[in-house]
């Protein structure tokens, strides 16, 4: 387990003046590099061939570091480089979807904005629950095996595989009929079966409230929401019922953007409140809490009931609607706060006060 102390020791021979931000080319790096930019950091992007395309078009990146695959970030030689360069890395969904929390907290030998010990929390689903629940926070109910089920139900893999290969359920026998469909489709593979989490389906609207934990200011911030395009299940009602039943569509679930959301006044107070308890608990589970952005993934019902249904606590990639602006942040900050410029002025922040020490890990 790499420690705050070892993170420490690497921070104190960083050059104060020179220091950079950087991430993996993907997800929500142009939101970070822009951020960065904007609050005068240089960056650094670890990219693949195929996809530097984006960070050439955009200029925002100063030092490309093209790689064969994600994982190259375990290797000494680029972890050693990027400790030349006095990069601070900012996680984002790509980290925990292409590396493992092990590889995460025992094998990253470089800054990052972000708490190493909640990701055991959050890595798994029962801890994540335990959480939330702490929290005071409503959670859909879960099934233990597929045989509990009774009453409509969605079946996730485990990992942040943004809902490919979920679906839906309300029977033990509607389960194994939609599982050898996904499995014969490619979707599955046999070993998925006992891996797979059952959850409660939440009927409602989805709803993600971005929040910032600043340690700096010792504060919870509401920064924007936004709510998932999603393939297929956003085209469904697109098709009439006659034709869904005629093709036996499945409701899958793969993210392919985002769209803004301005949520009803009288939610804000809730889901103010939401934000503020999970930093609270995370503070006791694994001190100092949340550093930074999170999200909570949320349900809202047609009598206003709030189910969280998941948390990243790191950036996600909904908050790149708010590039440029979004309501909550023009509300806090006025014009040109969005969540990749507010992790850099963090930073800076940070740097001008010495307390970089308290916010990377
Ligand atoms: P990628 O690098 O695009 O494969 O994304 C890494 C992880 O973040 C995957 O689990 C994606 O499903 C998730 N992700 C990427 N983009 C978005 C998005 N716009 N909204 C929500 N999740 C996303
Ligand atoms: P996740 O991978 O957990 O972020 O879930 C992917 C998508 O599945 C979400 O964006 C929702 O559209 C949907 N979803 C997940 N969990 C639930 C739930 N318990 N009730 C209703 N919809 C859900």
């Amino acid at each position: 387990m790499i420690t705050r102390t070892d993170i420490g020791s690497i921070v104190d021979n960083y050059d104060p003046k020179e220091l950079a931000i950087g991430t993996l080319g993907s997800h929500s790096a142009l939101n970070i590099f822009k951020g960065a930019r904007e609050e005068g950091f240089r960056t650094v992007c670890i990219c693949k061939e195929k996809d530097r395309i984006v960070y050439e078009k955009f200029p925002l990146v100063d030092k490309l570091l093209i790689v064969e695959d994600f994982s190259e970030l375990l290797n000494n030689s680029l972890q050693e480089k990027l400790r030349q360069l006095n990069v601070v890395l900012i996680p984002h969904g790509s980290f925990t979807a292409y590396l493992s929390t092990e590889q995460l907290t025992e094998s990253l030998y470089v800054p990052m904005f972000g708490n190493r010990e909640l990701l055991k929390w959050e890595a798994n689903r029962d801890s994540q629950a335990e959480w939330l629940r702490k929290a005071g926070l409503r959670l859909p109910k879960t099934f233990k095996n597929p045989e509990e089920i009774n009453g409509l139900t969605i079946a996730k893999l485990p990992g942040a595989k943004g809902g490919r290969g979920y679906f839906l359920a309300s029977s033990p026998e509607a389960f194994d009929k939609k599982f050898k469909e996904m499995h014969n489709r490619g979707l599955l593979t046999k070993e998925d079966r006992s891996r797979i989490h059952l959850q409660e389906y939440a009927l409602g609207v989805t709803v993600y409230p971005h929040y910032f934990s600043s340690l700096v200011y010792n504060d919870v911030e509401l920064l924007g929401v936004d709510r998932r395009y999603e393939s297929a299940v956003d085209a469904i009602g697109r098709i009439p019922a006659n034709e869904q039943l005629e093709i036996q569509v499945n409701p899958t679930y793969t993210v392919v953007g985002n769209i803004p959301l301005t949520l009803r006044e009288s939610l804000l107070p809730k889901l103010i409140r939401m934000g503020e308890a999970v930093n609270k608990k995370a503070r006791e589970l694994a001190p100092p809490g949340i550093i930074g952005p999170f999200c909570l993934e949320t349900v809202i019902t047609d009598d206003l009931e709030i189910y969280t249904f998941e948390i990243s606590a790191r950036i996600v990639a909904g908050t790149n609607v708010g590039i440029g602006t979004s309501p909550y942040a023009y509300l806090k900050y006025g014009e040109n706060m969005y969540m990749g410029r507010r992790i850099a002025k963090e930073i800076r922040e940070a740097l001008e006060t010495e307390q970089l020490g308290k916010i990377l890990a």
